[in-house]
């Protein structure tokens, strides 16, 4: 007797549960619409989401009420997180400016945000430990897209909303995303008032930016009263390599070697973390990238447009793509290729407009005249 198994077929399949995905999720759940989200983490609570997001009144918050979750956002908001300390490497305060609650970019811990999107979607709608391997296109527009446990489905319309190393995006584009020439060394310090006091004040209640030629520290408070830091570096693809960082006493040598001559308070921010510090190489696909049509698939967030973190925008563009691709889709029903269409006139401007600006903003940062650049940024952006 034969068997015949039958692939599962899903009408419209998001790959990857990131701020983008979801967001695309909830907007089409929120108008009828079902979709299945797949990601390859085995649960919502497999990696910790880490660092604050900074939500843009024009992109991010312009999402979550397309969402219709601005109000439950407002509730995460970290008060006095807007506020900015721009310091050169003597500690010298040559710019500050204050959270007075007005400002359009209130921050947020991103794993709350990620847990204010999940818990709005239909229980279910995200398959958890569904790495997709990858995906064929199957003609008319369908996809066929295979998963690391050996199965299948097809889908009408297949989001690759899967991150910097998207797994969907070969099918529009030969695209890769290239190392930008600046590698991060994040470190915590935890409960900063009682344990790290000095650290606690250079940082302030929101993000500081400690600026040289080259090099620099971006920092910021957390909603728990811990220090996030970042020692930001010009330095070789290969860098990382030089240092075991799981040896960490090491680790913090071979970073600080880099701040020779920098104030002691600003070393603190690595000198007195208690480990471990975690290397992360700052790639970015080319400003502008785009794609032809490609009946039945289109690409959100970080897989379309990976960009420097140097805006802040990566996030919020990754939920407002997600809100303007779920609100074509819906304001066009049965018409799969004008949505996409009509989605993909507005991401590409956008995008790129964002991406430019993110890789000015490196070059302004780590320029040889630091921090001038950046002070002059936000004296004439306040
Ligand atoms: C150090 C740093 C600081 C940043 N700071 C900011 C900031 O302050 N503000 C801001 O707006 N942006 C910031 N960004 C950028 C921001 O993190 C990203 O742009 C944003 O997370 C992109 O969201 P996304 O949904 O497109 O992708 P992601 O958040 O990367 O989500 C992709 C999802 O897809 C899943 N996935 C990946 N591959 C597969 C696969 N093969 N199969 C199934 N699932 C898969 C992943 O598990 C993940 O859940 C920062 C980035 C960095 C590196």
């Amino acid at each position: 007797m034969s068997t015949v198994t039958t692939m599962r077929h899903h009408p419209v399949a998001i790959v990857g549960a990131g701020l983008g995905g979801l967001t695309l999720a909830r907007v089409l759940s929120a108008h009828g619409v079902e979709a299945a989200v797949f990601d390859l983490d085995a649960s919502p609570a497999a990696r910790t989401q880490g660092g604050m997001l900074d939500i843009h009144e024009d992109t991010g918050q312009r999402a979550l009420r397309a969402a219709g979750l601005h109000e439950e956002f407002r509730a995460l908001v970290l008060p006095g997180g807007e506020a900015v300390r721009v310091l050169d490497k003597d500690a010298v305060v040559r710019h500050a400016e204050a959270d007075d609650g007005t400002g359009g970019r209130p921050e947020v811990d991103r794993g709350a945000l990620r847990d204010l999107l999940l818990g709005s979607l239909p229980g279910g709608t995200v398959r958890w430990g569904a790495k997709v391997t990858g995906a064929r296109a199957l003609g008319g527009g369908r996809h066929e897209v295979a998963l690391a446990d050996g199965t299948a489905f097809t889908t009408d319309l297949l989001v690759g909303a899967d991150g910097a190393w998207s797994r969907i995006r070969p099918l529009l584009s030969a695209a890769r995303p290239a190392y930008t020439g600046v590698s991060f060394v994040e470190a915590d310090l935890p409960e900063a008032d009682a344990r790290h006091p000095v650290s606690a004040e250079v940082v302030g209640g929101g993000l500081l930016f400690a600026l040289g030629p080259g090099r620099g520290f971006l920092a910021h408070r957390e909603p728990d009263g811990s220090l996030h830091v970042y020692a930001a570096l010009r330095v070789a693809e290969d860098w990382v390599d030089g240092v075991d960082f799981t040896d960490v006493e090491a680790a913090k040598a071979y970073v600080l070697e880099h701040f020779t001559g920098w104030d002691k308070s600003l070393r603190a921010l690595v000198a007195d973390a208690p480990g471990p510090l975690t290397p992360r190489l700052i790639h970015a696909l080319p400003v502008g990238h785009r794609w032809e049509r490609v009946p039945g698939v289109t690409l959100l967030g970080d897989a379309a447009h990976l960009m420097s973190p140097f805006a802040g925008e990566g996030a919020n563009l990754a939920m407002l793509d997600g809100a303007e691709l779920g609100r074509a889709l819906v304001a066009h029903p049965g018409e799969r290729e004008t949505a996409l269409a009509a989605y993909e006139e507005g991401l590409f401007p956008r995008s790129a407009a964002a991406a430019d600006a993110s890789a000015a903003n490196g070059t302004a940062l780590f320029a040889e005249d630091a921090p001038q650049a950046v002070v002059d940024l936000f004296t004439a952006h306040p």
